[in-house]
């Protein structure tokens, strides 16, 4: 390669934002002063949010998440300040069970030996006598995947969504019980906002980590932590949606947990919930794409389990989302009010390139033309350079940290 190609290369992966298979565009750029008239090429990143996809925008994407999730626990970016002090609390739901899974368990066995009951009807061991370690491979896995009930794991997470939106229905009516008015009423006083991320577990159920926030008129009087812990655990346990002949409710695993009105895990909060948007199931790439056929899911799926559901969401009809396993919804989320959205900072960002005081007013048009660079090494570059800058980003963070002296 001449240096001259090298050039060329670097300066476009750059102008892509370093984006694997940026969007091409065609189309004229009309300078409204002399009337002339220029055709234009443009590439646009892809704005992925999965990191086995595209590393580039997944990691702006996790960026953005985390400034959607911080700025809503301590303000900034249109929220007020008052924010920090409202009672904050943090969730976890998931799944009910759909067949017996390995599990890490520090005080034993993983699935305990039932003598009457040995082995499934495929002639697997129903049981499982290791220690398992929480980083081991099998954890989460079913014990057998035939015996796995596919169909109904399918069913739940087509319906996770909308069980979430009953919840927190329920846990708002539970606050407004506690405080003697109508849920209407208590609209008019208080709000309980939220953002939540979903992340496939790699037993293929969706899972949900959620930040609550209760906003009061008179920030941190009156506003007791205990009552919306209180009112998101009762709705946990009672939300129940029912559709056709299915029942949906949540697992017996969740968690509530009050993080209290200090600021000082905002941080980590933010990075935890960030940076599962930007996973897929189990963090491969087979699940990365909407699939076109039945033949693609068995050729691209090499495991077993995913593959088995993945052709079940498709053979139920869900073709669009057999990718996740039938869930259909956004893999962040929030209530309107809880802080500002991805739209806004992109426009936000958009702004802040296009404002150039000198240039002439321009009226351009475009049209989508293709994906991915002319020249295939563009996107290895982009990877390279992609990852680079990540290492050095969070090499930089380290350092920062090491020298404020905190772990
Ligand atoms: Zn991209
Ligand atoms: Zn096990
Ligand atoms: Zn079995």
């Amino acid at each position: 390669m001449s240096d001259n190609d090298r050039r060329r290369l670097l300066r476009e992966v750059s102008h892509s934002g370093m984006c694997s298979h940026p969007v091409r565009l065609t189309g004229e750029v009309v300078n409204l002063a002399t009337g002339e008239v220029v055709p234009r090429q443009l590439k646009v990143a892809c704005k992925d949010r999965r990191q086995s996809v595209c590393p580039a925008c997944a990691d702006r994407y996790e960026t953005d998440a985390w400034i959607i999730v911080a700025a809503g626990m301590r303000g900034g970016k249109g929220v007020p300040d008052s924010v920090a002090g409202a009672p904050r609390v943090f969730v976890t739901v998931t799944a009910p069970s759909f067949g017996a899974v390995h599990r890490a368990n520090d005080r034993g066995a993983c699935v305990v030996r039932n003598r009457l009951d040995e082995s499934c009807p495929h002639g697997l061991p129903r049981w499982c006598s290791v220690r398992h370690r929480t980083t081991d491979l099998e954890v989460g896995r079913p014990l057998c995947d035939e015996c796995f009930d596919a169909r109904n794991v399918i069913l739940w997470n087509a319906h996770a969504s909308r069980l979430w939106s009953v919840t927190v229905q329920d846990a708002r009516r539970n606050l407004a019980s506690t405080a003697g008015i109508s849920r209407t009423d208590l609209g008019e006083v208080a709000q309980l906002h939220y953002v939540k991320v979903a992340e496939l577990q790699r037993r293929g159920l969706v899972h949900f980590h959620a930040l609550f926030r209760f906003d009061t008129q008179s920030p941190g009087e009156g506003s007791d932590v205990g009552d919306v812990v209180w009112a998101l655990q009762k709705a946990i346990l009672t939300a129940t949606l029912r559709e056709g002949d299915g029942i949906y409710r949540w697992g017996t695993v969740f968690d509530v947990q009050d993080l209290g009105g200090s600021l000082g895990d905002t941080r980590g909060v933010a990075s935890y919930l960030a940076k599962y948007v930007t996973k897929t199931a189990g963090g491969s790439i087979e699940l990365a794409s909407r699939f076109r056929s039945r033949r693609e899911i068995m050729l691209r799926v090499g495991d077993p389990l995913l593959q088995r559901l993945a052709l079940e969401a498709w053979d139920m009809g869900l073709e669009r989302s057999a990718n996740t396993l039938g869930y259909a919804g956004q893999f962040i989320t929030k209530s309107r009010g809880y802080s500002t959205s991805f739209g806004e900072l992109r426009a936000a960002r958009t702004a802040y390139w296009m404002s150039e005081p000198d240039a002439d007013e321009v009226q351009a048009t475009y049209a989508y033309s293709g994906r991915g660079y002319d020249d295939p090494r563009a996107s290895d570059l982009a990877d390279v350079m992609a990852r680079l800058e990540r290492e050095r980003r969070i090499q930089a963070r380290r350092e920062l940290k090491e020298r404020r002296g905190d772990s």
